[in-house]
Protein backbone atom coordinates (compact mmCIF):
# COMPACT_ATOMS: atom_id res chain seq x y z
CA UNK A 1 0.00 0.00 0.00
CA UNK A 2 1.70 3.43 -0.73
CA UNK A 3 0.18 6.18 0.93
CA UNK A 4 1.02 9.79 0.30
CA UNK A 5 1.02 11.93 3.59
CA UNK A 6 0.39 15.64 3.23
CA UNK A 7 2.32 17.20 5.93
CA UNK A 8 2.43 20.49 5.22
CA UNK A 9 0.97 22.13 2.14
CA UNK A 10 4.54 21.91 0.16
CA UNK A 11 5.89 18.85 2.14
CA UNK A 12 4.68 15.71 1.07
CA UNK A 13 5.93 12.48 2.40
CA UNK A 14 5.45 9.40 0.55
CA UNK A 15 5.76 5.85 2.19
CA UNK A 16 5.39 2.37 0.68
CA UNK A 17 4.53 0.54 4.11
CA UNK A 18 1.91 2.20 6.25
CA UNK A 19 1.13 -1.42 7.44
CA UNK A 20 3.07 -3.39 9.59
CA UNK A 21 4.53 -6.59 7.63
CA UNK A 22 6.78 -8.81 9.26
CA UNK A 23 9.21 -11.62 8.70
CA UNK A 24 10.82 -14.09 10.94
CA UNK A 25 12.77 -17.57 9.96
CA UNK A 26 9.57 -19.75 8.77
CA UNK A 27 9.01 -16.81 6.13
CA UNK A 28 12.86 -16.40 4.67
CA UNK A 29 11.05 -17.89 1.36
CA UNK A 30 8.44 -15.39 1.60
CA UNK A 31 10.94 -12.73 1.46
CA UNK A 32 10.86 -11.77 -2.60
CA UNK A 33 14.28 -10.17 -2.93
CA UNK A 34 16.14 -12.88 -1.29
CA UNK A 35 15.29 -14.70 -4.33
CA UNK A 36 17.90 -13.44 -6.30
CA UNK A 37 20.40 -15.30 -4.07
CA UNK A 38 21.25 -19.12 -4.70
CA UNK A 39 19.64 -21.78 -2.78
CA UNK A 40 23.27 -22.55 -0.87
CA UNK A 41 22.64 -18.83 0.39
CA UNK A 42 19.22 -19.11 1.65
CA UNK A 43 19.96 -22.25 3.20
CA UNK A 44 23.01 -20.66 5.37
CA UNK A 45 20.54 -18.13 6.68
CA UNK A 46 18.07 -20.20 7.62
CA UNK A 47 20.87 -22.20 9.43
CA UNK A 48 21.76 -19.18 11.51
CA UNK A 49 18.14 -18.19 12.24
CA UNK A 50 17.59 -21.51 14.04
CA UNK A 51 19.87 -20.67 16.37
CA UNK A 52 20.01 -16.68 16.86
CA UNK A 53 17.24 -14.28 16.48
CA UNK A 54 15.94 -12.97 13.21
CA UNK A 55 12.51 -10.91 12.08
CA UNK A 56 12.80 -8.04 9.35
CA UNK A 57 10.06 -5.88 8.40
CA UNK A 58 8.84 -4.83 4.54
CA UNK A 59 10.05 -1.42 5.29
CA UNK A 60 13.54 -2.27 5.95
CA UNK A 61 13.27 -4.98 2.57
CA UNK A 62 11.76 -2.05 0.57
CA UNK A 63 13.05 1.28 1.64
CA UNK A 64 16.67 0.50 3.01
CA UNK A 65 18.07 -2.25 2.33
CA UNK A 66 19.98 -2.00 -1.21
CA UNK A 67 19.38 -5.11 -2.99
CA UNK A 68 21.73 -4.76 -5.70
CA UNK A 69 24.56 -4.49 -3.22
CA UNK A 70 24.42 -7.83 -1.42
CA UNK A 71 25.57 -9.22 0.86
CA UNK A 72 28.03 -5.91 1.56
CA UNK A 73 24.78 -3.27 2.55
CA UNK A 74 25.53 -2.28 6.29
CA UNK A 75 21.46 -2.54 6.18
CA UNK A 76 21.25 -5.68 4.59
CA UNK A 77 24.30 -6.74 7.40
CA UNK A 78 22.54 -5.21 10.26
CA UNK A 79 19.37 -7.66 9.19
CA UNK A 80 19.66 -10.59 7.69
CA UNK A 81 21.84 -13.45 9.14
CA UNK A 82 25.10 -14.17 7.58
CA UNK A 83 26.95 -17.92 8.22
CA UNK A 84 29.98 -16.83 9.75
CA UNK A 85 27.75 -15.41 12.53
CA UNK A 86 28.39 -19.26 13.93
CA UNK A 87 31.66 -21.17 14.46
CA UNK A 88 31.74 -23.44 12.13
CA UNK A 89 31.44 -26.66 14.31
CA UNK A 90 28.40 -24.73 14.98
CA UNK A 91 26.92 -24.31 11.88
CA UNK A 92 27.71 -27.94 10.70
CA UNK A 93 26.00 -29.37 13.17
CA UNK A 94 22.55 -27.09 13.00
CA UNK A 95 22.79 -27.35 9.25
CA UNK A 96 23.04 -31.44 9.48
CA UNK A 97 19.57 -31.24 11.91
CA UNK A 98 17.91 -29.23 8.88
CA UNK A 99 18.97 -30.95 5.91
CA UNK A 100 18.11 -34.39 7.21
CA UNK A 101 14.71 -33.10 8.40
CA UNK A 102 15.32 -33.66 12.20
CA UNK A 103 12.47 -33.40 14.47
CA UNK A 104 11.69 -29.95 16.20
CA UNK A 105 12.94 -31.00 19.78
CA UNK A 106 16.08 -31.66 18.15
CA UNK A 107 16.54 -28.59 16.39
CA UNK A 108 15.55 -26.74 19.36
CA UNK A 109 18.07 -29.09 21.34
CA UNK A 110 20.84 -28.32 19.36
CA UNK A 111 19.88 -24.59 19.10
CA UNK A 112 20.04 -24.38 22.45
CA UNK A 113 23.25 -25.88 23.26
CA UNK A 114 25.24 -23.62 21.06
CA UNK A 115 23.46 -19.97 22.62
CA UNK A 116 24.64 -21.39 25.89
CA UNK A 117 28.38 -21.29 24.11
CA UNK A 118 27.13 -17.50 22.95
CA UNK A 119 27.55 -15.96 26.80
CA UNK A 120 23.68 -14.85 26.49
CA UNK A 121 23.68 -12.96 30.17
CA UNK A 122 27.18 -10.28 29.61
CA UNK A 123 28.10 -8.40 32.36
CA UNK A 124 26.31 -10.21 35.13
CA UNK A 125 22.60 -8.36 34.53
CA UNK A 126 20.76 -11.15 35.62
CA UNK A 127 22.08 -11.30 39.24
CA UNK A 128 23.53 -8.00 39.89
CA UNK A 129 21.36 -4.77 38.81
CA UNK A 130 17.83 -6.52 40.11
CA UNK A 131 16.48 -3.83 42.23
CA UNK A 132 14.27 -4.39 45.75
CA UNK A 133 10.65 -3.81 46.62
CA UNK A 134 9.26 -4.20 50.25
CA UNK A 135 12.02 -7.11 50.16
CA UNK A 136 10.80 -8.58 46.81
CA UNK A 137 13.09 -8.62 43.53
CA UNK A 138 11.54 -6.62 40.80
CA UNK A 139 12.63 -9.01 37.94
CA UNK A 140 11.55 -6.05 34.87
CA UNK A 141 13.63 -3.56 36.15
CA UNK A 142 17.58 -3.23 36.50
CA UNK A 143 19.37 -0.59 38.64
CA UNK A 144 23.15 -0.45 38.06
CA UNK A 145 23.81 3.34 38.08
CA UNK A 146 22.69 5.26 41.19
CA UNK A 147 20.88 7.73 38.97
CA UNK A 148 19.49 5.99 36.24
CA UNK A 149 16.91 2.65 36.44
CA UNK A 150 15.79 0.70 33.78
CA UNK A 151 12.55 -0.56 33.22
CA UNK A 152 11.80 -3.10 30.42
CA UNK A 153 7.41 -3.16 29.87
CA UNK A 154 6.36 -6.69 29.06
CA UNK A 155 4.75 -5.25 26.26
CA UNK A 156 8.03 -3.76 25.01
CA UNK A 157 10.14 -7.09 24.73
CA UNK A 158 10.52 -7.69 20.94
CA UNK A 159 11.69 -5.24 17.92
CA UNK A 160 10.13 -4.47 15.17
CA UNK A 161 13.25 -5.93 13.56
CA UNK A 162 16.08 -7.56 15.37
CA UNK A 163 19.63 -6.19 15.43
CA UNK A 164 21.98 -9.28 13.77
CA UNK A 165 24.45 -8.03 16.46
CA UNK A 166 21.91 -7.49 19.61
CA UNK A 167 23.70 -7.99 22.98
CA UNK A 168 19.66 -8.66 24.11
CA UNK A 169 19.48 -11.20 21.49
CA UNK A 170 18.25 -13.85 24.38
CA UNK A 171 15.55 -12.54 25.55
CA UNK A 172 13.71 -13.03 21.68
CA UNK A 173 14.84 -16.90 21.34
CA UNK A 174 11.49 -17.55 22.97
CA UNK A 175 13.12 -18.93 26.75
CA UNK A 176 11.13 -16.83 29.00
CA UNK A 177 13.67 -17.37 31.66
CA UNK A 178 16.08 -15.17 29.84
CA UNK A 179 13.43 -12.27 29.68
CA UNK A 180 13.38 -9.44 31.95
CA UNK A 181 9.72 -7.38 31.68
CA UNK A 182 7.34 -6.45 34.07
CA UNK A 183 3.98 -5.13 33.79
CA UNK A 184 3.90 -3.27 36.92
CA UNK A 185 3.48 0.03 36.51
CA UNK A 186 2.78 0.24 40.04
CA UNK A 187 5.62 -1.10 41.60
CA UNK A 188 7.92 1.27 39.06
CA UNK A 189 6.53 3.97 40.59
CA UNK A 190 6.61 2.77 44.22
CA UNK A 191 10.40 1.96 43.72
CA UNK A 192 11.52 5.30 42.18
CA UNK A 193 9.11 7.31 45.11
CA UNK A 194 10.97 5.47 47.15
CA UNK A 195 14.76 6.29 45.93
CA UNK A 196 15.49 10.13 45.49
CA UNK A 197 18.65 9.15 44.24
CA UNK A 198 17.14 8.66 40.47
CA UNK A 199 16.98 11.20 38.43
CA UNK A 200 16.68 9.07 35.09
CA UNK A 201 13.90 6.40 34.06
CA UNK A 202 15.38 4.73 30.94
CA UNK A 203 12.24 2.58 29.67
CA UNK A 204 13.88 -0.26 26.94
CA UNK A 205 13.63 -4.01 25.61
CA UNK A 206 13.60 -4.73 23.60
CA UNK A 207 12.32 -1.88 21.79
CA UNK A 208 9.44 0.20 23.79
CA UNK A 209 7.85 1.80 20.64
CA UNK A 210 6.28 -1.76 19.38
CA UNK A 211 3.75 -0.68 22.29
CA UNK A 212 0.41 0.71 21.67
CA UNK A 213 0.63 3.78 23.13
CA UNK A 214 -2.03 3.46 25.93
CA UNK A 215 -0.10 0.65 27.36
CA UNK A 216 3.10 3.49 27.45
CA UNK A 217 0.90 6.05 29.24
CA UNK A 218 -0.09 3.69 31.73
CA UNK A 219 3.72 3.44 32.62
CA UNK A 220 4.41 7.47 32.16
CA UNK A 221 1.42 9.81 32.64
CA UNK A 222 1.64 8.20 36.92
CA UNK A 223 5.73 9.87 36.38
CA UNK A 224 4.00 13.41 36.79
CA UNK A 225 3.12 12.76 40.65
CA UNK A 226 4.39 15.43 42.79
CA UNK A 227 6.68 12.23 44.77
CA UNK A 228 8.08 11.35 41.33
CA UNK A 229 9.23 14.93 40.79
CA UNK A 230 13.10 13.66 40.82
CA UNK A 231 12.64 12.01 38.31
CA UNK A 232 13.48 14.71 35.75
CA UNK A 233 14.05 12.55 32.75
CA UNK A 234 12.13 10.14 30.89
CA UNK A 235 14.59 7.99 28.52
CA UNK A 236 12.96 5.58 25.76
CA UNK A 237 15.79 2.91 23.85
CA UNK A 238 14.42 2.87 20.77
CA UNK A 239 15.21 1.79 17.12
CA UNK A 240 12.24 2.06 16.04
CA UNK A 241 13.47 5.28 13.63
CA UNK A 242 15.49 3.45 11.56
CA UNK A 243 13.07 0.19 11.62
CA UNK A 244 9.42 1.84 11.80
CA UNK A 245 9.40 5.64 11.47
CA UNK A 246 5.48 5.02 10.64
CA UNK A 247 5.07 5.06 14.73
CA UNK A 248 5.85 8.21 14.74
CA UNK A 249 3.84 9.32 11.77
CA UNK A 250 1.09 6.85 10.31
CA UNK A 251 0.24 4.64 12.70
CA UNK A 252 -3.05 5.04 14.04
CA UNK A 253 -1.66 6.17 17.67
CA UNK A 254 1.00 8.25 16.21
CA UNK A 255 -0.66 11.36 17.42
CA UNK A 256 -1.69 10.15 20.35
CA UNK A 257 2.18 9.12 21.42
CA UNK A 258 3.41 12.59 20.35
CA UNK A 259 0.75 14.33 22.68
CA UNK A 260 2.35 11.79 25.51
CA UNK A 261 5.15 13.27 24.39
CA UNK A 262 4.12 17.07 24.48
CA UNK A 263 2.22 16.41 27.92
CA UNK A 264 5.19 15.00 30.06
CA UNK A 265 7.42 17.97 28.28
CA UNK A 266 4.79 20.41 29.36
CA UNK A 267 4.67 18.21 32.56
CA UNK A 268 8.36 19.57 33.15
CA UNK A 269 10.29 16.32 32.41
CA UNK A 270 12.74 16.04 29.92
CA UNK A 271 11.79 13.48 27.40
CA UNK A 272 15.02 11.81 25.86
CA UNK A 273 14.72 9.19 22.50
CA UNK A 274 17.76 7.36 22.75
CA UNK A 275 18.06 6.59 19.25
CA UNK A 276 20.05 3.83 17.98
CA UNK A 277 21.94 4.51 14.38
CA UNK A 278 24.24 2.32 13.04
CA UNK A 279 24.75 4.30 9.29
CA UNK A 280 23.70 8.03 8.58
CA UNK A 281 21.16 4.98 5.60
CA UNK A 282 19.05 4.79 7.98
CA UNK A 283 18.21 8.27 7.83
CA UNK A 284 17.92 9.10 4.61
CA UNK A 285 14.30 8.28 3.66
CA UNK A 286 11.09 10.85 3.33
CA UNK A 287 8.78 9.04 6.77
CA UNK A 288 12.25 9.39 9.30
CA UNK A 289 12.74 12.44 8.35
CA UNK A 290 9.07 13.72 9.07
CA UNK A 291 9.32 11.43 12.38
CA UNK A 292 12.12 13.35 13.66
CA UNK A 293 10.48 16.47 13.08
CA UNK A 294 7.47 15.52 14.76
CA UNK A 295 9.19 14.35 17.85
CA UNK A 296 11.20 17.32 18.15
CA UNK A 297 7.78 19.27 18.15
CA UNK A 298 6.52 17.81 20.91
CA UNK A 299 9.95 19.43 22.91
CA UNK A 300 11.25 15.83 23.19
CA UNK A 301 15.13 15.39 22.17
CA UNK A 302 16.58 12.59 20.16
CA UNK A 303 19.91 11.38 21.20
CA UNK A 304 21.84 9.23 18.84
CA UNK A 305 23.87 5.98 20.13
CA UNK A 306 25.60 2.50 18.77
CA UNK A 307 28.14 -0.21 18.58
CA UNK A 308 31.15 -0.05 15.98
CA UNK A 309 30.40 -3.75 14.33
CA UNK A 310 32.39 -5.04 11.91
CA UNK A 311 30.44 -5.31 7.96
CA UNK A 312 27.95 -2.48 9.08
CA UNK A 313 30.03 0.30 10.68
CA UNK A 314 33.83 -0.04 11.06
CA UNK A 315 34.97 2.83 9.06
CA UNK A 316 35.50 6.38 10.42
CA UNK A 317 34.11 8.15 7.55
CA UNK A 318 30.75 6.04 8.00
CA UNK A 319 30.69 7.94 11.76
CA UNK A 320 31.54 11.14 11.00
CA UNK A 321 29.30 11.48 8.10
CA UNK A 322 26.58 9.84 10.45
CA UNK A 323 27.28 12.52 13.13
CA UNK A 324 26.89 15.44 10.46
CA UNK A 325 23.95 13.97 9.44
CA UNK A 326 22.69 14.04 13.23
CA UNK A 327 23.45 17.29 14.02
CA UNK A 328 22.24 18.74 10.90
CA UNK A 329 18.75 17.28 11.86
CA UNK A 330 18.94 18.73 15.33
CA UNK A 331 19.86 14.95 16.93
CA UNK A 332 22.42 14.67 19.78
CA UNK A 333 25.66 12.05 19.37
CA UNK A 334 25.82 10.64 22.37
CA UNK A 335 27.90 6.89 22.98
CA UNK A 336 29.75 5.33 20.63
CA UNK A 337 29.72 1.69 21.90
CA UNK A 338 32.59 -1.40 21.61
CA UNK A 339 30.36 -4.66 20.89
CA UNK A 340 29.95 -6.28 23.77
CA UNK A 341 31.04 -10.43 24.11
CA UNK A 342 27.82 -11.86 23.58
CA UNK A 343 26.33 -13.94 20.50
CA UNK A 344 27.32 -13.57 17.13
CA UNK A 345 30.15 -11.80 18.29
CA UNK A 346 32.91 -13.53 16.69
CA UNK A 347 31.80 -11.73 13.52
CA UNK A 348 31.02 -8.34 14.56
CA UNK A 349 33.75 -7.99 16.71
CA UNK A 350 36.46 -5.19 15.97
CA UNK A 351 39.58 -4.99 17.44
CA UNK A 352 39.42 -2.56 21.08
CA UNK A 353 42.55 -0.61 19.15
CA UNK A 354 40.44 -0.29 15.65
CA UNK A 355 37.68 0.60 17.77
CA UNK A 356 39.58 3.84 19.18
CA UNK A 357 41.34 5.02 15.62
CA UNK A 358 37.62 4.64 14.21
CA UNK A 359 36.36 6.85 16.92
CA UNK A 360 39.42 9.40 16.66
CA UNK A 361 39.32 9.48 13.17
CA UNK A 362 35.92 10.45 13.21
CA UNK A 363 35.74 12.97 15.89
CA UNK A 364 38.71 14.48 14.07
CA UNK A 365 36.21 14.85 11.11
CA UNK A 366 33.50 16.49 12.39
CA UNK A 367 32.80 19.98 14.16
CA UNK A 368 32.57 20.32 17.98
CA UNK A 369 28.79 19.88 18.40
CA UNK A 370 29.07 16.48 16.61
CA UNK A 371 31.64 15.59 19.55
CA UNK A 372 29.31 15.31 21.99
CA UNK A 373 29.77 11.85 21.04
CA UNK A 374 31.41 9.70 23.77
CA UNK A 375 33.53 6.90 23.46
CA UNK A 376 34.26 4.40 22.76
CA UNK A 377 32.58 2.70 25.39
CA UNK A 378 32.44 -0.57 26.86
CA UNK A 379 29.31 -1.67 29.00
CA UNK A 380 31.19 -4.10 31.23
CA UNK A 381 30.41 -5.37 34.95
CA UNK A 382 31.90 -2.85 37.35
CA UNK A 383 31.04 0.17 34.63
CA UNK A 384 31.36 2.11 31.70
CA UNK A 385 34.57 2.12 30.32
CA UNK A 386 35.87 4.40 27.88
CA UNK A 387 39.10 3.85 25.66
CA UNK A 388 40.50 7.06 26.00
CA UNK A 389 43.66 6.64 24.58
CA UNK A 390 47.14 4.03 23.59
CA UNK A 391 50.22 5.30 24.67
CA UNK A 392 53.84 4.36 26.19
CA UNK A 393 54.19 5.30 29.79
CA UNK A 394 57.57 4.50 31.14
CA UNK A 395 58.51 2.32 28.30
CA UNK A 396 55.39 0.28 28.59
CA UNK A 397 52.51 0.57 25.77
CA UNK A 398 49.56 0.80 27.58
CA UNK A 399 45.44 1.33 27.02
CA UNK A 400 44.39 5.18 28.89
CA UNK A 401 40.74 3.81 29.99
CA UNK A 402 38.36 5.82 32.13
CA UNK A 403 34.89 5.03 33.89
CA UNK A 404 32.13 6.70 32.66
CA UNK A 405 30.08 5.04 34.37
CA UNK A 406 30.32 2.95 37.39
CA UNK A 407 28.82 0.60 40.15
CA UNK A 408 30.26 2.68 42.55
CA UNK A 409 29.76 6.32 41.80
CA UNK A 410 33.26 7.23 43.20
CA UNK A 411 35.06 5.68 40.09
CA UNK A 412 33.61 8.04 37.56
CA UNK A 413 35.94 9.48 36.04
CA UNK A 414 38.82 8.01 37.55
CA UNK A 415 41.73 6.60 34.93
CA UNK A 416 43.50 3.58 34.94
CA UNK A 417 46.04 1.41 32.77
CA UNK A 418 46.00 -1.62 30.63
CA UNK A 419 48.55 -3.66 28.97
CA UNK A 420 48.11 -2.86 25.45
CA UNK A 421 46.90 -6.18 23.11
CA UNK A 422 46.37 -5.91 19.67
CA UNK A 423 43.82 -8.24 20.01
CA UNK A 424 41.82 -7.27 22.88
CA UNK A 425 37.93 -6.86 22.17
CA UNK A 426 36.30 -6.50 25.13
CA UNK A 427 37.30 -5.48 29.00
CA UNK A 428 37.14 -9.40 30.15
CA UNK A 429 40.88 -9.51 27.53
CA UNK A 430 42.56 -6.74 29.33
CA UNK A 431 45.13 -7.00 32.21
CA UNK A 432 46.73 -4.35 34.50
CA UNK A 433 49.58 -2.60 33.03
CA UNK A 434 53.44 -1.80 35.08
CA UNK A 435 52.98 -5.30 35.99
CA UNK A 436 50.44 -4.89 38.77
CA UNK A 437 48.27 -7.23 40.32
CA UNK A 438 44.69 -5.78 39.95
CA UNK A 439 42.49 -2.74 38.58
CA UNK A 440 42.31 0.05 41.87
CA UNK A 441 38.47 -1.05 41.57
CA UNK A 442 38.88 -5.15 41.31
CA UNK A 443 38.58 -6.06 45.29
CA UNK A 444 35.56 -3.90 45.64
CA UNK A 445 34.16 -5.45 42.45
CA UNK A 446 34.83 -8.99 43.19
CA UNK A 447 33.06 -8.22 46.73
CA UNK A 448 29.99 -6.93 44.93
CA UNK A 449 29.70 -9.57 43.31
CA UNK A 450 30.22 -12.21 45.58
CA UNK A 451 27.20 -10.16 47.62
CA UNK A 452 25.42 -10.50 44.55
CA UNK A 453 25.75 -14.43 44.61
CA UNK A 454 27.33 -13.95 41.05
C1 LIG B 1 24.43 2.96 30.01
C2 LIG B 1 23.57 2.55 31.13
C3 LIG B 1 22.84 3.49 31.84
C4 LIG B 1 22.86 4.96 31.49
O1 LIG B 1 24.12 5.55 31.65
P1 LIG B 1 24.39 7.02 31.17
O2 LIG B 1 25.87 7.18 31.15
O3 LIG B 1 23.70 7.93 32.14
O4 LIG B 1 23.79 7.14 29.81
C5 LIG B 1 22.10 3.06 32.91
N1 LIG B 1 22.06 1.76 33.28
C6 LIG B 1 22.76 0.82 32.62
C7 LIG B 1 22.70 -0.60 33.07
C8 LIG B 1 23.55 1.18 31.52
O5 LIG B 1 24.25 0.25 30.87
Amino acid sequence: MTRLIKTRASDEVYTQNTKFVVYTERQLERIAPLQQLTAEQRFEMRVVANVLPFRVNQYVIDELIDWNNIPADPIFQLTFPQRGMLAPEDYDRMAEALMREAERSEIQAIANDIREKLNPHPAGQQEMNVPMLDGEPLPGMQHKYRETVLFFPSQGQVCHTYCTFCFRWAQFIGDKELRFASNEADSLHRYLAQHKEVTDLLITGGDPMVMKTHHLKGYLDGMMRPELDHVQTIRIGTKSLTFWPQRFVTDPDADELLALFTRLVRGGKHVALMAHFNHWREMETPIVREAIKRIQATGAVIRAQAPVVQHINDDPDVWARMWRTQVRLGIVPYYMFVERDTGAKRYFEVPLERTWQIYREAIQQVSGLARTARGPSMSAGPGKVEIQGIDVINGEKVFILRFIQGRNPDWVQRIFFAKYDPEATWFDDLVPAFGEEKFFFTDEYNAMQEQAGA
